[in-house]
């Protein structure tokens, strides 16, 4: 659990024991097998997020098996093995949850922020935001589309790039961790070219020319063509204007991440001739349920590297340091 943010160099996450959560009537308690990590856990962790519940439990991408149900559950019997995300609860009752919007609720809560997540034996979770999970995909290979993939697909989406217009269109992904090797895998499914920039020729470049972009550098290098779209998966405010700059007339460049850095300001000209800037938030439950619906037809390949629950500091030191191949996961 996390006493208060601090630098994750500090290790401010404790291993320590808790009570087992009691399911309320409309929960299940989850017995937790893998977890993922991601960004958004570091922003938690290091108070780039403010702190909204006190001795917090981080972790959003969680596999685990139905330990328990509420008493109106019915959609899920004892040992399913399903999947909780990010978006934990939303009020069903805003103008945002009643126009297929509710990942702009602002009454959300969200997992391992508001309400305690995975990085922990158990977590209990409304079973109506819970997902089954497509079987081709083992507990560690699943983890990292519960967050990484599915704001990974809804960042596609937001390109605005029409279902039968993939085919050829030339995307751009900045950053190369966890969600962009879920991006490409998805887009280039679709049958678009990919350009990936950035940082870490050994890892994260490696990765993405296994991975099959048709060009790879980091941010200096600009690509050999204009973009349709780009998505911006790092935190790096700075990466805007450059990313602007490679993008084509009439392009959308989508920011990915639920915190970044200032962005500088840029000349006018960048984004003139039509080109969108937009950031993701969240996402609904109709783009988790298409996503895995989707990454088990191709099938995405997850690359994962592992550790112990009770090396949940050093997983995360790992991801701040770039040390992560692919897409970490907690094993519990
Ligand atoms: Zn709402
Ligand atoms: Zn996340």
């Amino acid at each position: 659990m996390l006493n208060s943010p601090a630098p994750v160099d500090e290790r401010p996450l404790e291993f320590t024991e808790v009570e087992t959560p009691t399911p309320g009537d409309d929960e299940l308690l989850v017995r937790v097998r893998a977890c993922g990590i991601c960004r958004t856990d570091l922003h938690v962790v290091e108070g780039e997020l403010p702190m909204r519940r006190p001795h917090v439990i981080p972790g959003h991408q969680v596999v685990g098996e139905v330990a328990a149900v509420g008493a109106r559950v019915e959609s899920f019997p004892s040992g399913e093995r399903v999947g909780v995300a990010w978006l934990h609860r939303t009020c069903g009752m805003c103008r945002y949850c009643r126009t297929a919007r509710e990942n702009l609720c602002e009454q959300a809560e969200f997992t391992g922020w508001t309400a305690n997540g995975g990085y922990g034996e158990y977590l209990v979770a409304p079973a109506a935001f819970v997902y089954s999970l497509p079987e081709g995909f083992d507990d560690l290979q699943a983890a990292p589309l519960l967050c990484a993939g599915i704001i990974g697909f809804r960042s596609l989406r937001l390109t605005g790039i029409e279902k039968d217009n993939w085919s050829g269109a030339r995307l751009g992904i900045y950053g190369f961790g966890a969600a962009g090797h879920v991006v490409i895998q998805v887009a280039r499914a679709r049958g678009a070219e990919v350009y990936v920039r950035t940082r870490d020729r050994e890892r994260n470049q490696k990765l993405a020319e296994e991975l099959g972009a048709t060009w790879v550098g980091n941010s200096k290098d600009e690509p050999p063509v204009k973009l349709d779209a780009s998505i911006i998966f790092a935190p790096a405010g700075e990466l805007v204007p450059i990313a602007l700059k490679a993008l084509d007339r009439g392009g959308v460049l989508v920011l990915g991440g639920i915190h970044m850095s200032a962005i500088p300001s840029f000349d006018y000209s960048l984004i003139y001739g039509e080109r969108v800037v937009r950031s993701v938030a969240n996402n609904t439950r109709k783009d988790g349920r298409e996503f895995l619906a989707e990454a088990a037809r191709i099938p995405v390949q997850t690359h994962v590297q592992t550790f112990n629950l009770g090396e949940a500091n050093e997983a995360l030191i790992a991801l701040k340091h770039d040390a992560i191949r692919g897409a970490g996961v907690l094993v519990i």
